[in-house]
């Protein structure tokens, strides 16, 4: 989440931070969703997930991952910033801490249950997504759109009535997606799509938004949680002492500490929870 660490601190309440919030209170009027139609039983399906770094979608939502990979959905996940500048370590370059984070995030999506080729990795520098042109951004995840064609996207929340804050490359991340989801509709917006590709025009009917402030939907993870801390552990370098001095283990003692950060902020009454604003045709 350039950079996970944040989360962690905000969790260890060593300092004050840019983490985006995990938990945000539910709504009051929460739709009620039919069974049938639940995340917990949804099978076979198209989904994308997009996330603006290796490891804002493990954070947010990876036993939820877990859970509709196991049951059997396609799940394609669009990395749009390869998180190559979230390191103390003086010694660290830009090449290999994105070497380092792509390894990270191919370890924590196989722990998700998720093969890697559905990896698609955009590439862009980190912090630097809102600098990226945004009509060439756009186009690449509306043209991701059209050629996975998701029953269901993941991401994150640009609000609705209302704008939701949010730290650089998540703002972005977050309003340019939604812009994809118009121009995905409408094939004059990018002609070369399907001129060239045959790519169709596509409609995305639902999506989970994560990182929202407004959560309507909820998972119940708490049998799942050791599959979100085992997903969440594979970001080694986002956490101390790797920030600092990069080694690629994670000793007991943070691995501890995370799962206990993770679980205090996942928390509500007596279970463990992922939360999403779900939206049908956004
Ligand atoms: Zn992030």
């Amino acid at each position: 989440m350039h950079s996970a660490r944040l989360l962690l601190i905000a969790f260890l309440t060593v300092t004050a931070s840019v983490a985006q919030p995990l938990l945000a209170p539910m709504v009051e009027d929460a739709p009620v969703v039919p069974e049938a139609e639940r995340l917990e039983n949804v099978e076979g399906k198209s989904i994308v997930v997009v996330t603006p770094h290796p490891d804002d979608e493990h954070f947010s939502m990876a036993a939820t991952l877990s859970m509709l990979a196991k049951n059997g959905n396609t799940i394609q996940i669009i990395v749009l910033t390869n998180d190559n500048k979230g390191s103390k370590d003086l010694e660290m370059t830009r090449e290999r801490l994105a070497r380092i984070r792509r390894a990270e995030e191919e370890a924590a999506t196989r722990a998700c249950g998720i093969p890697v080729e559905n990896l698609t990795w955009l590439g862009y520098e980190d912090g630097d997504l809102e600098y990226a042109d945004p009509r060439v951004l756009r186009g690449e995840i509306a043209r991701l759109l059209k050629k996975f064609r998701p029953d269901i996207v993941f991401c994150p929340d640009p609000g609705a009535t209302w704008v939701q804050w949010h730290k650089t490359d998540h703002r972005m991340g977050a309003n340019i997606t939604q812009d994809a989801f118009i121009a995905a509709q409408w094939h004059l917006y990018y002609p070369q799509h399907l001129l060239d590709e045959k790519l169709a025009p596509y409609a995305v009917p639902l999506v989970y938004y994560y990182y929202s402030q407004a959560p309507n939907y909820e998972v119940d993870i708490t049998d799942l949680f050791d599959k979100k801390v085992e997903a969440v552990a594979a970001h080694v370098s986002q956490f101390e002492p790797s920030n600092s001095k990069y080694t690629p283990d994670m000793p007991v003692e943070t691995r501890k500490q995370l799962y206990d950060g993770l679980k205090a902020a996942s928390m509500s009454d007596d279970r463990i929870v992922e939360r999403f604003r779900r939206q049908e045709n956004p």
